[in-house]
């Protein structure tokens, strides 16, 4: 497993570069490089209680997400909303970079997604499905993190940036936040 970034590390306002699947599946030691990545990312998003990790989110900068929804971790190689679906309502909202907070944040019901699929030595095809509820809300969340983007602090009021902020650094002072970079 990997440690991860803690709001406000700059490294999460990184936008991550996109996987170059041509150069990618003509070189088995980028693959394995890939796919070892993904792994780390499924460990620590486990150890992490996560339900969603972007790679940026271990210091990685790539476009690559993992979700964990339904009991398995999923794997996605440069996701893209395609558009939003089905209205938007008011959800809460945490992330592992901004550990014990929970904001409202505004996320649409469904998602159309693409993205291309990691296989046991290659990289496929796109593909494009539609996601609902939660597993909307976390790849919305995790594509907004490959452009540097965390909704619930980067949309929030200033005041209430401040105050997680605070909280945060307090925490980590009081030795409470060792896992985190
Ligand atoms: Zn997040």
């Amino acid at each position: 497993m990997k440690r991860v970034l803690l709001w406000p590390n700059p490294t999460l306002k990184l936008v991550s570069a996109p996987v170059d699947i041509q150069e990618l599946n003509a070189d088995p030691t980028a693959v394995k490089a890939l796919v070892d990545l993904a792994k780390d990312m499924a460990t620590t998003m486990g150890t992490y209680r996560g339900v969603g990790l972007a790679a940026v989110q271990i210091g990685i900068p790539v476009r690559v997400i993992t979700t964990y929804t339904d009991g398995t971790p999923r794997v996605y190689v440069n996701p893209r909303v395609v558009r939003l679906e089905g209205g938007s309502r008011m959800v809460r909202e945490g992330c592992l970079s901004i550990p014990g907070i929970f904001e409202q944040t505004r996320r649409s019901e469904s998602v159309v997604l693409a993205f291309q699929p990691l296989l046991t030595d290659s990289v496929g095809a796109e593909e494009t499905f539609t996601a609902h509820g939660l597993l909307a809300q976390v790849l919305a969340h995790e594509c907004e993190h490959l452009d540097g983007k965390i909704a619930m602090v980067d949309d929030a009021p200033s005041a209430t940036r401040q105050l997680i902020r605070g909280d945060l650094s307090k925490r980590r002072r009081g030795g409470l936040l060792r896992d985190y970079v």
